[in-house]
């Protein structure tokens, strides 16, 4: 089912970017495992699949310790700054960084470990309240300036989630400001390569809009039962 489920999202993923004449090698798919288990995430391994994503520290850990670095790891959770050295240990990406303590904080436990952390910047593209990322653009260039001096901080782009919405307007106006943002910082040579936008229910938006990191989870691995909450 999982290796079924990623072909046709693959085909998927290469039909609208071939549409919209873009190489579908610039668009990374992360699976997202949250809530599921290590036997799922071997079927998606064994069906090619080799980046995943996790929202919670204390699973990432778990799922870490049991696969190790076979597969690589993207933290996409909001992240407190007492779990930041569980996320340094583990993530070879953090995309989540949305505030400039918390890239202090992970900095620090990165220079610890004697290690480059990767991390994009969550920037919040709507209005909606229950989303979190950094709103102005003033303070994403503040991070961003930090993350230049900051020695173990390799920032590579920007990250943002689409309001909850049915409304395709208001997810495209998101990520279009995220696309737009990017290329305003690019024009003062932040040098920013990521786009992490798109899940299962609006990344055909997020390719359109320049998504080069899709973050999907349900069209993988089914829908998720809370039942470790
Ligand atoms: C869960 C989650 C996803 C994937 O959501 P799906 O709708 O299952 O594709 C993507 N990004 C973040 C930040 C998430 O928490």
């Amino acid at each position: 089912m999982i290796a079924e489920n990623l072909n046709v999202l693959r085909n998927k993923i290469d039909q609208i970017c071939e549409k919209i004449n873009r190489d579908p090698k610039n668009v990374k798919l992360i699976a997202v495992s949250k809530n599921f288990g290590v036997d799922e995430i071997r079927s998606a391994m064994q069906a090619g699949q080799t980046e995943f994503g996790e929202n919670r520290t204390q699973e990432l850990v778990s799922k870490f310790d049991s696969l190790g670095n076979q597969v690589i790891w993207h933290f996409i959770g909001h992240l407190q700054k007492n779990k930041v050295k569980f996320a340094v240990r583990t993530a070879d990406y953090i995309h989540s960084v949305d505030s400039l303590s918390l890239a202090e904080e992970i900095q620090k436990h990165a220079e610890k470990l004697g290690k480059t952390q990767k991390i994009l910047i969550q920037a919040k593209t709507s209005e909606e309240e229950t989303k979190s990322g950094v709103t102005e653009k003033e303070e994403i260039k503040n991070i961003a300036n930090y993350c230049i001096y900051a020695s173990n901080l390799n920032l590579i782009g920007l990250m943002t989630i689409a309001p909850l919405t049915e409304d395709i307007n208001l997810i495209r106006k998101s990520f279009s400001y995220l696309s737009k943002l990017k290329e305003e910082l690019n024009a003062e040579d932040y040098n920013l390569k990521e786009l992490s936008m798109g899940m299962t229910s609006d990344y055909e938006i997020a390719i359109e809009e320049g998504a080069t990191m899709l973050r999907i989870g349900s069209a993988i691995f089914g829908e998720r039962t809370y039942y470790k909450e």
